[in-house]
């Protein structure tokens, strides 16, 4: 911590205090007066000291890095970060569990936000992803219902199993994340040991505006590493911030946590005959279909000087491209376009992309004026609409996003691949038997707690039609048929 003992104590408007430790009264015995405006505002800024915590992805821990390109890829975009090798840009990177408080403890079983920031040439580029491939559901509309499950029961306000495995069971689509989390990787030994992905598709357009369908990896250089549950409920109990501390330990000392980016690329006509749906964040893209192509190599090397200002202020929004990077259909994806950004202009304020820590190191040149707390010069005098006759900030053609063709009719459709079963039942058949009964294990003490029956043979049905021998094992777990 460093020390500034020969600076002025001021108050909040640079006047000097002349004194911090007793408050001004009327007599010594007497009431406090409301005339120690300094003891006013102490206090009132002290009870502001808080945003509201995220609604989800509340317990978070962040490093700053760079991220250097190590493989060319100009034929697929015209990011301007990613043009040459060598090239390096810096980052900021929040890693995060989902459903806890601020307060909870890091070492649950729970999926982890994976969140850069590319601070580009060209403007911020976000890819806000999490330790995972894919996502229990696929559609933004599920989203608050699947979170309040996830959340406090709102009578006991305790965490509710029955909601969570009737949410699950009745929407199979979720089974592909369930068994991720509920495998030895639901739980990182550190920020550090674990992967991070996009999981969403992306589209990818290059300098000629041809376009192609992007998944993208963070594979960790760490190796991958998990926490036993006995070891993680102790640490939970003895050290909930474990993680948190790791990633700023191993970076104070030197010991800079790296990944290396990779991507899958899809050519655009895939999309229509692939045996999955391409959007469906449910479902991965087999790497022997699309194998995994090297981008570059991504270092944390700094610690944030403040965790409020840097760590909690930051606001990473999935809709933060840059020229060369579009969204795709991915209904999940086009929820959290709008959800991300509308949370942290309610969160922590209209002009919070002017933050330092969100600032773009580009310029910012835009017709967007005032609003809470613009701290900024807000634009000056400078013309303050478009368009104008005195040489006000442009648009640039050159950079309008690539078409993309639709049709049909406007309507609430869900998606026509509905195969839910046979990704999990891949992932278990390439587990090891050690991992499938550490699997079951988990599955069956998550949900022991479950009050109905009835929810449970759902759920069992669906491990069931993954592979026969992993809903069997469940159910002999649970003391329960297998349901016809
Ligand atoms: P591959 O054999 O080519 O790839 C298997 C993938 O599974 C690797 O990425 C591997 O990651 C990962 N993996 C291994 N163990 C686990 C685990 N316990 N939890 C999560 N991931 C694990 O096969 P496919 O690409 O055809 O995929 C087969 C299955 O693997 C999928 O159904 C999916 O469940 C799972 N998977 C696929 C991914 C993909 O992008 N295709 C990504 C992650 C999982 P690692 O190299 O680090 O061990």
């Amino acid at each position: 911590m460093s020390t500034n003992s020969d600076k002025r104590l001021t108050t909040g408007w640079g006047a000097p205090v002349g004194d911090n430790q007793n408050s001004m009264t009327a007599g010594a015995r007497g009431p406090t007066l409301i005339q120690d405006v300094h003891l006013l505002e102490k206090l009132a800024h002290f009870n502001r000291e808080r945003v509201p915590e995220r609604v989800v992805h509340a317990k978070g821990a962040g490093a700053h890095g760079y991220f250097e390109v190590t493989n060319d890829l100009t034929k697929y975009t015209k990011a301007a970060f990613l043009s040459e090798v060598g090239k390096r840009t810096p980052l900021f990177v929040r890693f995060s569990t989902v459903a806890g408080e601020l307060g909870s403890a890091d070492t649950v079983r729970d999926p982890r936000g994976f969140a850069v920031k590319f601070y580009t040439e060209e403007g911020n580029y976000d890819l806000v992803g999490n330790n995972t491939p894919v996502f229990f559901i696929r559609d933004a509309i599920k989203f608050p219902d699947f979170i309040h499950t996830q959340k406090r029961h709102p009578q006991t306000h305790l965490k509710n199993p029955n909601a969570v495995w009737d949410f699950w069971s009745l929407s199979p689509e979720s089974l592909h994340q369930v068994t991720i989390l509920m495998s030895d990787r639901g739980i990182p030994a550190t920020y550090r040991h674990m992967h991070g992905f996009g999981s969403h598709t992306f589209k990818w357009v290059n300098a000629e505006g041809r376009a192609v369908w992007v998944k993208y990896h963070f594979k960790t250089e760490q190796g991958i590493r998990n926490l036993d549950v006995d070891l993680a409920a102790k640490l939970a109990g003895e050290n909930p911030d474990y993680h948190t501390e790791d990633l700023f330990n191993a970076i104070a000392g030197g010991d800079y946590p790296s990944w290396k980016l990779c991507v899958q690329i899809m050519p655009i006509e895939d999309a229509d005959t692939y045996r999955f749906d391409p959007f469906d964040v449910t479902k991965v893209w087999s790497q022997k279909d699309y194998p995994l192509i090297e981008v570059g190599r991504m270092v944390l090397d700094r610690n944030p000087d403040n965790y409020f200002a840097e760590v909690e202020q930051a606001t990473f929004s999935p809709g933060s491209f840059v020229p060369g990077i579009e969204a795709s259909p991915d209904k999940m994806l086009q929820g959290r376009l709008f959800a991300y950004s509308d949370a942290h202009r309610y969160r922590v304020g209209a002009n919070h992309n002017a933050l330092p820590i969100n600032r773009p190191k580009a310029e910012v040149n835009n017709y967007q004026r005032d609003g809470s707390m613009r701290f900024d010069g807000n634009g000056g005098g400078s013309v303050y609409y478009e368009p104008n006759s005195y040489g006000g900030p442009k648009q640039s053609p050159e950079h309008k996003t690539s078409p993309y063709p639709v049709s049909g009719s406007a309507d609430s459709v869900a998606y026509d691949h509905d195969d839910h079963y046979t990704q999990p039942g891949d992932l278990y058949r390439l587990l090891s038997e050690d991992e499938r009964a550490r699997l079951v294990r988990n599955i069956v003490a998550a949900m022991k707690p479950v009050e109905k029956d009835e929810i449970k043979l759902r759920q069992i049905a669906h491990f069931y039609k993954a592979d026969p021998d992993y809903g069997r094992r469940v159910a002999e777990g649970l003391g329960l048929p297998v349901p016809q």
